[in-house]
């Protein structure tokens, strides 16, 4: 296995309606609302982890392929080197090195993960509004009606406004495995694209059933600079 080429796609994620990415419960902060957005710590700028955009992706794709039967709803982590998931995203039987048994083997057969999704930082455009003291974050209120007394009860998510910009970077490696990157090639069009126009009609984060989360992806280009149409 020799990697040989380097695929990279930069642009922006444009929030549509209202986005909601949970910054869990651990870190409530007295006085502080229930339903928090991730932030960074330091500079308190809302941002798009790795980690959801890939989630959201992987996810979405496995539905696609019909993978989430077979799974039982878990994420696949077959590791074989025909799954363009655990080929594409990772899966944990990749890493398992001291295991020499030939079941294990054939297990990593998909050798490292192919992509790596970055962090999504706030535009330098929004950046400048929230230094300038304009909200690019409310407080929405979600009412639950109790059943029996007919009485809301309205509980405030905190979600980034439309409108709002973040950076986002993927970076995604061709690896010749016998087939001159071939399949590498290919997988980079039918998963990673195709992965990323599913989302842009689907939702990032929580509460997407209720109108959140709906994003566009705009100004996307590849490692050359050619413009890539989502
Ligand atoms: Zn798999």
């Amino acid at each position: 296995m020799q990697q040989i080429g380097l695929k990279k796609l930069s642009g922006q994620i444009v929030v549509k309606t209202g986005l909601h990415i949970g910054a869990g419960n651990d870190k409530i902060e007295i006085g502080g609302m229930d339903n928090p957005i991730i932030r960074n710590p330091l500079t308190r700028e809302p941002y798009i982890p790795g980690s959801s955009l890939k989630g959201k992706m992987r996810s979405l794709l496995e539905w696609h392929l019909g993978k989430v039967q077979d799974n039982k709803g878990k994420p696949c982590n077959c590791g074989k080197a025909d799954c363009p998931i655990c080929r594409v995203f990772g899966s944990a039987n990749n890493s398992k090195d001291s295991d020499e048994s030939k079941e294990s083997k054939e297990k990593h057969q998909t050798g490292p993960t192919r992509l790596i999704v970055r962090d999504a930082f706030l535009s330098a455009e929004d950046k400048k509004k929230m230094d300038d003291g304009k909200a690019i974050v409310e407080e929405k209120y979600e009412n639950s009606i109790n059943r029996i007394t007919a009485w809301a009860n309205p509980r405030p998510i905190e979600r980034v406004v439309p409108g709002v910009k973040f950076d986002f970077e993927l970076v995604y490696r061709i690896i010749n495995t016998n087939d001159d990157g071939k399949t590498d090639t290919t997988n980079f069009d039918t998963v990673v694209l195709k992965a990323l126009k599913l989302l842009k009609n689907d939702y990032l984060g929580g509460g997407g059933t209720r109108g959140n989360g709906r994003i566009d992806f705009i100004n996307v280009k590849d490692e050359t600079g050619t413009a890539i149409e989502l």
